[in-house]
């Protein structure tokens, strides 16, 4: 069964048998700014007898340091799209490269290490592990990694300055309101230098301020990072942070 990015999904469903995975993935093409492309892609599903496309024809291009915000009605295909971007999903035609890899070449092995390394996951439910504290939980998609243990505390120190939350170092995520949490989430998403990082609607459960100054941290760490931001969302506010706007209606997308 296909994975979700908009299930409750904990990090084990994202990178399930990561810590097995060996291959090594390729780096991308040199001389590209290319994060992703998606080049006439068909999702299409069937249940019950009944066909449905969810993501007709569609191509599209992310580039190095994008701030996208893709934006549609309900049942256009938004989480078709980051699922399938995201690798939790394969499409029915088409071919989508991430980082340079060809998706549909690779096994599920490979695919779980490139979610590792190369794709960042910002839910609207936040998904973090409550039982580990702050930094544990930043820590955590390094140490499947395989990072070294003062690489890794080195960059969950960062990332937690970065968050603005070195004072919560220590503290157990269920203590922290939903803005800090959602920070804790995206210093997660971060952890791994991913080259692109997917959102689904991550303002959606915070209050309009909390998830303002959500939206300015995700603009800082699109600049310091320079990870590529796809952000779905209904959000008027996150539309105004937005440096591209990309529209899906029917599974079309049509690009603003
Ligand atoms: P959005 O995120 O924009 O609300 P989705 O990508 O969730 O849209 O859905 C696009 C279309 O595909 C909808 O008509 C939805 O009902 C359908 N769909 C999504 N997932 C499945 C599935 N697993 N099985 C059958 N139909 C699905």
């Amino acid at each position: 069964m296909a994975r979700s990015l908009t299930a409750a999904a904990s990090p084990a469903d994202v990178f399930p048998g990561s810590l097995a995975a060996t291959t090594t993935i390729e780096s991308a093409a040199t001389g590209t700014d290319i994060i992703a492309r998606l080049t006439d892609v068909e999702k299409v599903y069937e249940s019950e007898g009944v066909t449905l496309k969810a993501l007709d024809h569609v191509n599209l291009t992310l580039r190095q340091r994008d701030f996208a915000v893709l934006v549609g009605a309900s049942g256009a295909g938004k989480s078709t799209l980051l699922n399938v971007l995201g690798t939790l999903d394969r499409p029915t035609k088409g071919e989508v490269r991430i980082a340079g890899v060809d998706v549909g070449t690779q096994s599920d092995n490979a695919l779980s290490r490139l979610r590792l390394t190369s794709l960042g996951f910002i839910f609207q439910s936040f998904n973090l592990v409550e039982v580990l504290t702050v930094f544990e939980n930043i820590e955590y998609p390094l140490i499947i990694a395989g990072a070294r243990p003062a690489v890794a505390r080195d960059r969950v120190q960062w990332l937690m300055e970065q968050v603005g939350l070195t004072g919560h170092r220590n503290h157990r995520v269920t203590h922290l309101s939903g803005g800090q949490r959602q920070r804790v989430a995206i210093a997660r998403a971060l952890a791994n230098s991913p080259k692109l990082v997917l959102a689904d609607e991550p303002t959606a459960a915070l209050d309009s301020k909390t998830g303002e100054t959500i939206l300015d941290l995700l603009n800082h760490l699109n600049d310091t990072e320079e990870a590529t931001f796809l952000i779905a969302s209904h959000d008027p506010k996150v539309m105004v942070h937005a440096k591209r706007t990309i529209k899906i209606a029917d599974g079309t997308v049509i690009e603003c």
